[in-house]
């Protein structure tokens, strides 16, 4: 088989039977990307002259032996362009790496170059708030990849990219992998170092793995998760080696099925299929019972005035004075500031930043932002109470399969309830994994969404991968 089309942990097995080295996998991806992504723009800057890749660590010894990881535009590169698809960060090469390319650079992986296509600073569910245009799903290329990771989702299903990097500030991992039929993992917030992620709402963001299976995704966790005194929310809690509970079987697993993701709004068919990967997980072991998670139909809400209220003040320092671009001839400072601002910020971002001033503006703050604090903790003590008696909990990732390129772009609304599913976890803090579980009538793929409490990736891990050991969907590859 080509080795472009191998899982990462298959790619370390051939380096480590001498079949193939990190060398001839980077040129063989490389080839790949240059072939199919024209169709894909699951990359950006690729026509740009290519800096050499960060050379991968002493191989033999290293856990990931120089094989390549893809990188979202918004993770702090050094010597490569970060520029989170943005306008305003053009040309902004970073002087430092993020804690996680750290990481993955001590662990013996080679980073590559080019980055992955994301929604203008993370802002997006469909990867077409892109200043470098959007990513096509490689299952229809009429139908968005997911957003805001569509371009590591698409990399990584398109064979692109043995694996890659998202980052997760509302779905951004999940959802996008759940629209090109990949795994996504949003890890618990402050199991994964924020260090060097341009920060979009910094407490909600989180970075994850996107890959072709729950191993490599386990794989990847172990490598990028700990503290770091770099970032003052990630938490010292030992990081257990995430691939030992794979293949520990599921029996008596106890999940939760909350009622109110399952209403009005679900695509039937994404329904019907969801509800027939619970019955598999049934079939495995597992016992399920239906709850409710009353507080459920506050999420979008409580998430639009958290975040934008967050992003709005983080992106203050985009300016124009320090990095990215500059407008041209300002006659005074002032004038710098709304020019660089206001010809180089893409609709949502402007969207975005005004909504998030509004919510924090004086005679507003208490009665948006602090009552959407109060909201947000009633959406955490509804999950704690179910921790209690559950493993996990179970949904649809999104409500329906990926849609067509242009259809919700004027209707931010409809846009933002693609996330309607994957929000919780992250105003809760909690752990999340999207798996494969089918696909529509139009070959499209469907996620299953399963959460687990704060830092039991274990669980929602061992859950997936039992799940995609007796389903044939993580094997499925797009025709291009
Ligand atoms: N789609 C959501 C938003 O637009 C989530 C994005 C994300 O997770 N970065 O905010």
């Amino acid at each position: 088989m080509e080795l472009y089309k191998l899982t990462a942990r298959e790619l370390i097995e051939k380096i480590d039977k001498k079949e193939s080295n990190a060398g001839e996998i980077i040129s063989c991806l490389g080839k790949r990307i240059k072939e199919v992504d024209p169709k894909i723009n699951a990359y950006v800057r690729l026509s740009e002259p290519e800096p050499s890749i960060s050379a991968p660590g002493p191989q033999p010894s290293t856990p990931l032996r120089g094989v390549p990881v893809s990188i979202k535009d918004n993770i702090c590169t050094q010597g490569y362009k970060t520029e989170c698809s943005s306008k305003i960060l053009e040309g902004f090469t970073p002087p430092y790496d993020a804690t996680v390319i750290t990481k993955l650079k001590n662990a013996g992986a080679a980073i590559l170059p080019f980055k992955t296509n994301m929604d203008e600073f993370a802002f997006g569910s469909s990867t077409e708030n892109s200043c470098f245009g959007p990513t096509r799903n490689p299952w229809s290329l009429e139908a968005v990849a997911g957003g805001s990771s569509g371009g590591s989702a698409a990399a990584v299903a398109a064979d692109e990219a043995a694996w890659a990097l998202g980052s997760d500030t509302g779905g951004s991992i999940r959802q996008p992998a759940s629209f090109c039929g990949v795994v996504g993992l949003k890890p618990t917030y402050g199991r994964v170092s924020r260090y060097g992620l341009i920060a979009f709402a910094s407490s909600l963001d989180q970075i994850g793995p996107i890959t072709k299976d729950v191993a490599d995704s386990a794989s990847l966790l172990n490598v990028i998760a700990g503290y770091d005194h770099f970032d003052s929310t990630s938490i010292d809690k030992e990081v257990p080696d995430y691939t030992k509970v794979l293949g520990s079987g599921i029996k008596g697993i106890k999940i939760a099925l909350p009622e109110e993701y399952f209403v009005e709004g679900l695509d039937p068919e994404v329904k019907s299929i969801v509800e027939e990967a619970v019955d598999k997980l049934k079939s495995l072991g597992a016992e399920d019972k239906t709850v409710s998670l009353p507080h459920t139909q506050y999420s979008i809400p409580v998430y639009y005035i958290v975040a934008t209220a967050e992003a709005s003040s983080n992106l203050a320092r985009f300016d124009g004075v320090q990095y990215g671009h500059r407008c041209a001839k300002p006659q005074n400072l002032i004038q710098m500031y709304n020019k660089t601002r206001g010809e180089s910020f893409g609709q949502e971002a402007k969207r975005r930043i005004m909504l998030g001033t509004f919510v924090l503006s004086h005679g507003y703050y208490d009665a948006y932002y602090l009552r959407a604090l109060k909201v947000r903790t009633l959406i955490k003590n509804d999950f704690e109470k179910l921790f209690s008696e559950f493993d996990c909990v179970v949904t649809p990732t999104s409500p329906t399969a990926a849609f067509r390129i242009g259809e919700k772009i004027r209707d931010p609304l409809k846009m933002y309830l693609s996330d309607i599913y994957t929000i919780s976890a992250n105003l809760a803090g909690l752990p999340a994994i999207s798996v494969p579980c089918g696909f529509t009538k139009n070959g499209l793929p469907v996620g299953l969404q399963i959460l687990a409490k704060p830092f039991d990736e274990e669980m929602i891990l061992k859950v997936a991968h039992a799940y995609e050991q007796a389903t044939p969907w993580h094997k499925m590859k797009p025709k291009l």
